[in-house]
């Protein structure tokens, strides 16, 4: 068994005292340990701040997004490696691997992109310059990076992409940055991480990694900080209550549970070729990475008439996946990451059994194909159907997180669509198949405000669409109200949550000069 350490003050340390104990969810054999017992976390903070800003912040843009492009390079040449210890600590196919560990590349590469077009400045201009005379003076609003460190705390579903992508956006706005994983499957990112510090890529104090709890980590946190975390939006709701954020103004980004919706509108009827596209992005959401992507479809609304046969094209594309080991190459879908992943993704089953019919799937034990007897966290694919949209409350308050989804008949009509959608209390993503334009338009107006992402899925651009539940470095993620109201990545957009917005006035001529912002 691997004993995993933490990285604090430029210096591994193992911790002390009891470890926590990572398993392989197929087999629940222990795969590594690790503990942050014995670590000082304001030290740990102080040491970003005081040596890893000051040398971020002497860099510009294209030299920050240099270090993103080393990095990505460095992971990459790892990646074979990087596949099998997510396999082995997070239970997901090959391609579930793929998905997390190019995800976490892709993303430092198209960051290194950014830096590289910001050239060889320090800091962001927002918007043109404001006249406030008729003469010389003026306003410049700009954007600096914070003097401070930038905390993450990411969920155990994405080690490797949550993990970079938010490293990817601190580093190249000019912040060193205190990262950790969920302890359950912080193996893969503690091998990344120790694959960059191996490479000498960034300079002294700008990354420490903490590989266990985060202890009293939260308690320390200063004005020019800042906080990222991904993760239940129960946790999120303890962590706001911390002193520094709710007295210290230390801003916090959340990016939380989402009970995503796919939406059929008029013109993809069945057999058409948006009906074929819509199941085929459902089937994917909710088997990739075992239904464990805060951006899966949670609710599927389709019109009433159509119900019958979108249970059934689902559910029959459902019958093919494969369950169990993924080392047993014919397996589709592997365990969900952790015991008490199967115990809650069992008991939200149930919960959302209780108001609906269950089409496939439920929360019985599940033998995986390949797996030692009795061992692994198994599921089935599940697909419920309630009886419309207001008697089932559950399907649009409780986030199961598994590869679980719900049918939803509606009348058809684009406001109501909308109206179900933000039953949800504000989601991450939303996809549309309809090539009803007027439809488009009046379901936008009322849905767009509840969901950071709106996917519309028209029939000339259905080749080239994505997948709802896939997240690109140059869209914004997140989502308002139950999502956590948080914003992240977002092309240029993202690097603002690093980086402090002033209004500087004074003279036009002598602020071109001091000030290090691109020429209008
Ligand atoms: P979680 O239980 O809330 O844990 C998330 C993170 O918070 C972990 O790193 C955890 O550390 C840490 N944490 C827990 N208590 C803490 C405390 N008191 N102080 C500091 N850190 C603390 O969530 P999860 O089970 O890992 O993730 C699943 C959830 O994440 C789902 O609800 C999913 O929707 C959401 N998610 C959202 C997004 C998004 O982008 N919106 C992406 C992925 C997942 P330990 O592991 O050490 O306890």
């Amino acid at each position: 068994m691997i004993r995993l350490s933490s990285f604090v003050q430029d210096q591994w340390t193992e911790g002390t005292g009891d470890t926590a104990v990572l398993v392989n969810p197929s087999t629940e054999e222990a795969v590594a340990e690790t503990t942050t017992g014995g670590i000082d976390m304001a030290a740990a903070l102080a040491h970003a701040r005081t040596i890893g800003g000051p040398a971020l912040r002497a860099m510009t843009f294209a030299q920050r997004g240099d270090l993103l492009k080393q990095m990505a390079n460095a992971l990459h040449e790892h990646r074979e490696e990087l596949l099998t210890i997510a396999e082995l600590n997070n239970g997901g196919t090959r391609g579930d691997a793929k998905f997390d560990v190019d995800g976490a590349t892709g993303t430092l590469a198209s960051y290194a992109r950014i830096g590289e077009k910001l050239g060889d400045h320090t800091m962001l201009c927002d918007g043109p310059v404001t006249r406030l005379s008729r003469a010389r003076f003026v306003a410049h609003h700009v954007w600096m990076p914070r003097p401070g460190a930038a905390v993450h705390i990411n969920a155990f579903n994405f080690p490797a992409w949550g993990t970079f992508e938010k490293v990817a956006v601190s580093i190249l706005a000019g912040m060193p940055v205190v990262t950790k994983p969920a302890t359950a499957t912080a193996w893969l990112a503690w091998r990344m991480s120790q694959i960059i510090i191996d490479a000498n890529i960034l300079p002294e104090g700008a990354y420490t990694f903490i590989c266990g709890s985060a202890g009293d980590l939260l308690d320390h946190v200063g004005p020019h900080d800042t906080l990222a975390f991904t993760g239940s939006a129960d946790t999120a709701g303890f962590l706001r209550t911390k002193a520094g954020f709710t007295h210290g103004s230390t801003p916090v980004n959340i990016e939380a549970d989402s009970l995503n919706a796919a939406v059929l509108g008029p013109k993809a009827e069945p057999g058409s070729d948006l009906w074929h596209i819509a199941v085929r992005n459902i089937v994917k959401d909710m088997t990739q990475k075992t239904g464990q992507k805060c951006t899966a479809v949670r609710r599927i609304i389709v019109p009433e008439s159509w119900t019958d046969a979108l249970c059934e094209a689902i559910a029959e594309e459902l019958s093919r996946i494969v369950v169990g080991n993924t080392a047993d190459k014919s397996v589709t879908m592997g365990p969900v990451a952790t015991a008490n992943q199967l115990r809650d993704v069992r008991a939200g089953i149930d919960r959302l059994a209780a108001e609906t019919s269950i089409v496939c799937g439920g929360s019985q034990p599940v033998a995986g194909v390949g797996a030692p007897d009795g061992k692994g966290f198994f599921v089935a694919p599940t697909l419920l159907r309630a009886t419309d949209a207001d008697s089932a409350p559950a399907v649009h308050r409780d986030e199961v997180f598994g590869p679980c989804a719900t049918v939803i008949p509606y009348n058809g009509d684009a406001e109501e669509a909308a109206r179900i959608v933000a039953l949800g209390g504000g989601s991450l993503v939303s996809a549309t198949y309809t090539d009803d334009r007027k439809w488009l338009g009046s379901f936008l107006i009322g849905a767009a405000p509840w969901n950071g992402r709106v996917l519309a899925c028209t029939a000339k651009v259905a080749d080239e669409t994505l997948p709802p539940g896939m997240v690109l470095p140059n869209c914004l993620h997140g989502g308002p109200g139950r999502a956590g109201g948080g914003a992240e990545l977002g092309g240029v957009r993202g690097l603002e949550f690093y980086m402090q917005r002033t209004a500087i006035q004074g003279d036009s001529g002598i602020l071109a000069k001091v000030l290090d912002i691109p020429t209008e």
